[in-house]
């Protein structure tokens, strides 16, 4: 955003107190990090159970400086930095700022409202999305709401080729608003639920009400063969452009065949009087449904502005990652095969995991145990009806359900094979594993009900160490920087090593996914992989060594040039390759004497590459060595005068003012606000580790289970060289997480304690490459029970003391063969 405070109480129809000053965003929680920065807009509004302003007071010692309060509010005593635009409604207000903001959007902009999907849908247009030369944004997550969209629209490129926002109502007159703000070219209606909610007196009315965001529409995209939302629109719309999918004739988008097996769901479909074939990387009716919309959209969004992006989205299918085809399938005791969905309970992911349960088992007996269900909108008894009736549509033989809400629910039931258990615990005490022999079985519930430990009763060679990575939590900490970067500073993420051990392609999709400008990672293979994995953003690699180059120049990797050696060999396989102007990193030695030119090399730097045509000189860069170490603030302020110095000569020399100077590290950027130059490389803040931000969020969790448990006398020995020395009683668990994991053997003997529960458990004696031992003496816990290692960032650096080494080495240290879980 580009405003003025000034400029936002005229459009808001506001009075402005105090300075006339420049505004960058808009928040409105006051717990979020962009809340307390003096550039962003607070905007206090009245909520059910909060009231923005009674935050005023902790913001403004926080550092805002920026206020939109109501009438009632009274103003303090401002500061000479401070503007506060009193208006008669904050909500109406920011309202109308989107409205404002909307009007400045140059490109198309879509909408996407219905029942259910609308997030995906929302998520996997962006993803089909393949132009790297012009700009798309979508609303982040799912702000959907009154309050979501105009913060969207606040946060919105003006410049954007596409942007995507997503409309979501729970009252009549919403939609009107939510209208005035988007005002969107294209609305894609996804679906819209059996339950009308309730504030809606029939599905009717409903769909009457959210078909209104397409009022000022030029096209609808919609499902022909949802009779009911389709002859809505097409009675009410016909003078619009119509832009339907499904198996009905006459669908702009037309399914031919549709077969589904363990790879996915092969589709032929015709549009615009060509026929195409593609396999869809997940086989529910949902996923299938949502990206229909989206294929569709982008065949619509053709028809609207002339482009010709369809074709596109269509070769990035292979990209997209389901929910479905990441449900978790082991195999079980007695011959069964186990689908794994503990962590969710509504209806919707329930009919997924159905789905895929029957198509997995074909023939084979069917049997679910499932907790009781979270979903709003329903009554109990419409909920459990409803499962029931997908159970027995699906061929359910067996089901045996958990909790008190589903078990009061009986009699709704009648017609399957059910037993009813109060808790997780009477189920488990009842069981009978021959209950499943040779069966495909769904686990599905609340985490609340603990169904791992279900799981783990019938699965057999369950992996049991993982490290749980929170992506949701590494791009709030990717934003947070973000906020401390002057306009147009452009961040480089550091997924080098394996993402600091967080994983590959994962971690670099996420990142994509928020536009970052830049990755890089150690190693020319390390950037092959991201590649392969369909990850588009330019990459840096550091390390380029000559023997890499030639992968380099086939998967379009850039590579940093230290030396003349380098330098040469690269201009050699770049004409080899045929192809000029390759974009290389030019890395500068400014204190830390690792690798880089020197400034006595930079006139012949200079001369050797003014005529060079291989290569073009996309940035130069160099590194700090102590940003973090207040003592040597003096050297880092010394590296960033030679780095300014240098880098000048270079662009000067080149007579290139575009080369992007880059230097600060995570702790430069959080110390150093003088030192962005052009761009920003950004490590271990994205993992969630500073001493100097507080409100960084954890991304990893590394949990492995209890394999075993003994109960030895005292004075007996444990572990190899007999150094765990009982003096008590004692219960010894058994974990399979061993220094070849990546539990470092020095904190064998009590230097490091696991988490059990609530309790702590230290470990006794020396750690085992493949496992170690831990005191669980009065703890209750069984076979089976997780551990906890670390928990986030606070635990890392703990440990890291302990080790005596840094974080960095704590979380590269851990094994490949730990498998990474990714949460969003
Ligand atoms: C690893 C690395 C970084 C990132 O450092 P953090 O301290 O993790 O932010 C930046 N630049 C270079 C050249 C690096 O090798």
């Amino acid at each position: 955003m580009n405003i003025t405070t000034g400029e936002i109480a005229q459009i808001c129809g506001g009075a402005l107190y105090g300075q006339d000053a420049a505004v960058n965003s808009v928040s409105f929680d006051s717990r979020s990090a962009s809340a307390c920065e003096p550039t962003s807009l607070f905007v206090a509004l009245c909520g059910q159970t909060r009231d923005g302003h009674d935050y005023i007071e902790t913001l403004r010692q926080a550092g805002a400086r920026r206020f939109m309060v109501n009438r009632r509010y009274k103003l303090p005593t401002l500061g000479k930095d401070e503007s506060f635009i009193v208006v008669e409604d904050t909500l109406k207000a920011l309202q109308s700022l989107a409205a404002h903001q909307r009007s400045l959007l140059e490109g198309c902009v879509a909408a996407v409202t219905g029942s259910n999907g609308k997030t995906i849908v929302k998520e996997w247009i962006a993803a089909l999305w393949d132009d790297a030369s012009s700009r798309l944004f979508v609303s982040p997550k799912s702000y959907n709401s009154q309050i979501g969209v105009a913060v969207s629209l606040t946060m919105s490129d003006p410049e954007a080729s596409l942007s995507v926002f997503e409309a979501g109502i729970s009252q009549t007159g919403e939609m009107a608003r939510l209208r005035e703000m988007i005002d969107p070219d294209i609305v894609v209606v996804t679906n819209i639920g059996d339950a009308h909610g309730a504030n809606f007196s029939s599905r009717a009315e409903k769909l009457g009400e959210k078909l209104i965001l397409a009022e000022r529409a030029k096209a609808v995209v919609y499902c022909r063969d949802m009779e009911e939302v389709a002859s809505a629109i097409e009675k009410r719309y016909a003078y619009k452009k119509l832009f339907s999918w499904g198996y009905s004739a006459g669908a702009s988008l037309r399914i031919k065949s549709l077969s589904r097996d363990s790879k996915g769901t092969h589709l032929r479909i015709e549009t615009g009087g060509r026929e195409f074939e593609t396999t869809l990387p997940f086989i529910d009716k949902a996923s299938v449904e949502n990206l229909l919309s989206a294929l569709s959209f982008y065949a619509c969004l053709d028809k609207v502005t002339g482009s010709a992006r369809f074709i596109d989205a269509l070769g990035n299918i292979g990209k997209l990652r389901s929910v479905a085809m990441r449900l978790e399938q082991h195999q079980g005791v007695c011959n069964s095969v186990i689908v794994n969905d503990s962590y969710n309970s509504d209806l919707s992911s329930f009919s997924i995991a159905l789905d895929y349960l029957s198509l997995l088992a074909a023939s084979a007996r069917k049997v679910v145990i499932l907790s009781d269900m979270a979903q709003s909108g329903y009554t109990r008894k419409e909920l459990y009806a409803k499962a029931a009736s997908m159970m027995k549509s699906s061929g359910i033989d067996t089901l045996h359900a958990i909790g008190p809400d589903i078990t009061a629910s009986k009699s709704l039931f009648e017609g399957l094979d059910a037993t009813f258990h109060n808790s997780t615990q009477d189920f488990i005490a009842s069981f009978d594993r021959e209950s499943i022999r040779d069966s495909y079985v769904l686990v599905k519930g609340s985490r609340s009900f603990a169904l791992e430990r279900v799981s783990r009763l019938i699965e057999l060679h369950r992996h049991s160490t993982v490290m749980e990575v929170d992506l949701g939590a590494m791009c709030h900490n990717l934003n947070r920087h973000r906020a401390l970067l002057r306009d147009g500073v452009k961040s480089v993420a550091m997924v080098k090593a394996r993402s600091y051990g967080h994983g590959d392609v994962e971690v670099a999709a996420a990142l994509e996914k928020r536009h970052i400008d830049y990755f890089a990672v150690a190693y020319a293979d390390e950037g092959v992989l991201l590649r392969e994995g369909g990850i588009k953003t330019p990459i840096i690699v550091l390390n380029s060594e000559p023997s890499g180059f030639a992968a380099m120049i086939e998967y379009g990797l850039e590579p940093e040039i230290y030396d003349f050696d380098a330098l040469d060999l690269f201009c050699d396989e770049v004409r080899r390759a045929a192809v000029s102007s390759y974009p290389i990193h030019i890395k500068f030695d400014t204190g830390m004497h690792r690798l880089g030119f020197t400034p006595d090399e930079i006139d012949s730097l200079v001369a050797r590459l003014k005529d060079e045509r291989a290569v073009k000189v996309r940035s130069v860069f160099s590194h700090f060595t102590s940003s973090d170490t207040p003592e040597d603030d003096e050297f880092t302020h010394r590296q960033i005068e030679l780095f300014s110095s240098m880098s000048s000569r270079l662009r000067d020399g080149l007579g290139d003012h575009t080369i992007l100077r880059h230097l600060s590290n995570t702790w430069g950027i959080e110390r150093f606000p003088e030192a962005q130059f052009d761009m920003v490389r950004l490590g271990l803040g994205l993992y969630g580790i500073s001493p100097f931000i507080d409100d960084l969020r954890s991304v990893a969790a590394l949990k492995s289970t209890i394999s075993h448990i003994s109960h030895l006398p005292a004075g007996s020995t444990v572990g190899y060289n007999r150094r765990g020395v009982l003096s008590k009683d004692s219960v010894i668990a058994t974990v399979p997480i061993g220094y070849a994991d990546g539990l470092r053997r020095a904190l064998s003997c009590g230097k490091w304690s696991f988490k059990v529960g609530d309790a702590e458990a230290p470990i006794v004696g020396n750690i085992c490459m493949d496992a170690c031992m831990i005191d669980i003496t009065g703890i209750p816990a069984a076979v089976g029970d997780t551990v906890t290692i670390f928990d986030g960032s606070e635990d890392i650096v703990r440990m890291a003391e302990v080790l005596g080494t840094i974080p960095y080495e704590v979380l590269t240290s851990i094994s490949p063969r730990v498998k990474r879980v990714y949460f969003d």
